[in-house]
């Protein structure tokens, strides 16, 4: 079935998806590392693989001073922190917070306060079961998980940022299980295992495994699973209709860095506004997560989010693609907060059945 957006838009459960999203008005965003310290070295971490934390300046306060002054008066309206660890730096975030809506991400070591922060969305990051999170986050010795559920709990700003490698599917499902019981909800990433470690860490045995486990906990979870099927097919796959993920088609690109000039002329679209700045509050990189590295090891959630979202015309064909781009878009609104978040949460079983539904009838693969 095909048809006008018009006519898709007359179910009213789409119909109130879009209007929510609209409401929220255009994103603007850049990411931004807002200190160049952190308080672990996770094995693989994207950020001090290449060297990043080079980057920073003994004058921050008042560089950031700056920066929010630029970047304010060029429009931006969204900023995602990632760094180094946010949680070190309260301070930088009261002044990020005051100014733009944030996502940020941290490992939960050190909880950011709720007086001053009450709608800030937090990403807790996670690599796997207790065992698993504390050999390749903390050292062998800490146990962060553990941390922060403590820090977390019952928390309705946190979500948990569940990085996932191929190899540790089988602990899904008791990690997901302790964050639903320390009441958040969970967003899952996919590891590129940057350290080269390989066997269980190795991306290029394929994440089948995982997402199969991940559509089953979302039929379990729907009110807490905050991956839509679409999204983890398309991750999973690296296939967006005619398009394999890659450098060539990826959307978050810093557009006034040098090197990316050749792609940003190729005709594939891209985030127009886009920047991922260094923290010297100053040079910016070639994305968020890479200088150098192999796009190939990129299974990045936001990066995965950005990609389907700014390919609506590719899902118009019918009403069934259209509800998988349209749900997984609305997702994406729903964890920044970016739209009402009680009727969000009251959606979201709605929302998972529509597009496990969606994909069966698209005839998309969706794991049963
Ligand atoms: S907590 Fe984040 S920034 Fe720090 S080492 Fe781990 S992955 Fe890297
Ligand atoms: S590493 Fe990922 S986000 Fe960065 S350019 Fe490559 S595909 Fe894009």
């Amino acid at each position: 079935m095909s048809g006008s957006l018009r006519t898709y838009l007359e179910d009213p459960f789409l119909g109130r998806l879009w209007q929510r999203i609209r409401a929220a008005g255009p994103i603007r965003s850049v990411s931004l590392d807002i200190t160049h310290r952190c308080n672990l070295r996770c094995t693989g971490c994207y950020y001090f693989e290449e060297g990043m934390d080079r980057f920073h300046t003994a004058e921050a306060e008042a560089a950031l001073d700056r920066w929010i002054e630029r970047e304010r008066a060029r429009g931006t309206n969204f900023v995602t922190i990632v760094g180094g660890e946010p949680s070190l730096v309260l301070h930088r975030l009261e002044k990020l917070y005051a100014h733009f809506r944030l996502s940020v991400a941290t490992n939960g070591l050190r909880r950011i306060p709720f007086e001053g922060f009450e709608e800030l969305p937090i990403g807790i990051s996670l690599w796997g079961n207790a065992d698993t999170d504390r050999q390749l986050r903390g050292s062998g010795k800490v146990d962060v998980f553990r941390k922060a559920l403590d820090n977390y709990r019952n928390d309705e700003r946190a979500f948990w940022y569940y990085t996932v490698a191929p190899g540790l599917a089988h602990e899904v499902e008791e990690v997901v299980a302790r964050c639903i019981d320390n009441g958040n909800r969970v967003l899952f990433n996919y590891y590129s295992d940057l350290a080269g470690k390989g066997g269980a860490l190795d991306y290029r045995q394929g994440f089948e495994r995982v997402r199969e486990v991940i559509d089953r906990l979302i039929d379990r979870y729907p009110d807490r699973i905050l991956t839509t099927a679409w999204f983890n097919q398309v991750v999973t796959s690296g296939r967006l209709f005619d398009q394999q993920w890659g450098y060539e088609v990826c959307t978050n690109l810093s557009t006034n860095y040098a090197p990316n000039a050749e792609r940003l002329k190729n005709g594939q679209p891209y985030n127009r506004h886009f920047r991922a700045y260094n923290a010297d509050f100053e040079t910016v990189r070639r994305c968020c997560t890479g200088i150098d590295r192999d796009c190939a090891s990129c299974f990045d959630t936001w990066e995965h989010f950005s990609w389907i979202m700014i390919h609506m015309k590719k899902h118009m064909a019918n009403v069934h693609y259209f509800t998988c781009w349209l749900a997984t878009m609305y997702m994406f609104y729903f964890i920044t907060r970016l739209v009402p978040r009680d009727e969000g949460a009251a959606l979201l079983p709605e929302l998972h059945r529509r597009v496990k539904t969606a994909m069966q009838a698209a005839d998309a693969p969706v794991s049963t």
